[in-house]
């Protein structure tokens, strides 16, 4: 890619005119607080906007600083995020958000190498926060930000691929107003939200269609260049639903990995004797099938949980470690994945 002819001037001020002028007013753009824009940033990832204002002014009221947050119960900070989803976010922010108490005397860092050291600080984030919050001229660059640049200077790059980043960045470091940076990565931002959507961009309204070269061309919309994701893998799973007395088995997932810390109920990927199987392994408990009571697909990103839902008669309990009996009335103060948040609102007799 050559900068050559590119109007980097104009085109700076094109954007930031529009952006001054158009700018949404979001609860994080109040101020340029780094620990707000930080939250924010991590809340945005994979979500969209208007989902993300009420979760963040809640946590907001909940965590208002950075020691808030620090000195909060993980469960807690977890409980704020349901319904989010990729709650390893959420995690990875409580212990960076601890680590920048306890090594930065609570004070987020400006500086490049250091920021990027923090637990759940990547690149993108990194790079908000410092343009943002710091004015340092650093690049921001995520899907959106890709998309928006690979029509601007045409950029054929696959933007599945991780090298692919190196040359935004790269890119934007040329082209990056030094007096104002965070207004240009914010206004790149926003041009993609609000303008350069990723079907049938509004090249009509676009500040910046005098300097985009794939508008030129005429092949904006066949851009950016993406190669296939792989398809989510299948998991055929079953799950138990035990019920005692009212009272239903609800255990707490691994602290590490897909949806660590979080609720669920017992479940095995495999057949149903394998699901009593694990039952009697994992939680002493011999039982037979009553019924199928529901199927329940979930998609995420890499997987998909095909899901059937199995009635449990409990013949013999033994007590052990890791499970919890609870009444239905109490499931609210236990945070669950959303699968299993809608597996026990639908089984839920009273809901019926
Ligand atoms: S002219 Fe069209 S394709 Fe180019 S940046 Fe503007 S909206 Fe996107």
């Amino acid at each position: 890619m050559t900068l050559t002819g590119f109007q980097t001037e104009q085109f700076q001020h094109d954007l930031l005119y529009w952006f001054e002028r158009n700018l949404r007013d979001l609860p994080w753009r109040k101020d340029r607080d780094p620990y707000k824009i930080w939250v924010s940033e991590i809340m945005l990832q994979q979500t969209r906007v208007d989902t993300v204002i009420p979760y963040f002014e809640r946590f907001m009221q909940r965590f208002p600083s950075i020691d808030r947050l620090a000195e909060a119960d993980l469960d807690d900070v977890i409980k704020q995020w349901e319904g989010l989803g990729y709650y390893s976010r959420a995690r990875n922010l409580h212990a960076g958000v601890k680590e920048v108490q306890e090594n930065y005397a609570g004070k987020v860092p400006d500086e490049p190498d250091k920021i990027l050291e923090i637990k759940g600080i990547g690149p993108y984030t990194a790079g908000a926060i410092l343009s943002i919050a710091y004015d340092k001229p650093e690049p921001a660059v995520d899907g959106n930000v890709m998309r928006v640049l690979s029509r601007i200077l045409h950029i054929e790059d696959d933007i599945q691929k991780a090298k692919t980043r190196k040359r935004f960045e790269a890119a934007i470091r040329e082209i990056i107003s030094v007096e104002n940076p965070s207004f240009f990565n914010q206004a790149l931002m926003e041009l993609g939200a609000l303008i350069c959507s990723p079907k049938s961009p509004k090249c009509e309204y676009c500040p910046v269609v005098g300097h985009c070269r794939a508008k030129k061309l005429g092949i904006q919309e066949l851009l950016p260049v993406k190669g296939k994701a792989k398809p989510p893998k299948p998991l055929e799973m079953k799950v138990a639903l035990l019920d005692r007395a009212g009272k239903i088995l609800i255990r707490k997932r691994p602290e590490q990995g897909l949806l660590a810390g979080l609720w669920e109920l017992p479940n095995v990927e495999g057949t149903v004797d394998q699901l009593l199987d694990h039952l009697h392994a994992a939680h002493h408990i011999s039982g037979q099938i009553r019924g199928k009571r529901m199927e329940y697909q979930h998609t995420f990103s890499h997987l998909q949980w095909k899901m059937e839902v199995y009635e449990i008669e409990v013949d013999e309990l033994d007590s052990s470690v890791g499970e919890v009996w609870v009444a239905r009335s109490e499931l609210d103060q236990y945070s669950f994945p959303v699968a299993f948040q809608k597996i026990l609102a639908e089984t839920n007799p009273t809901c019926k």
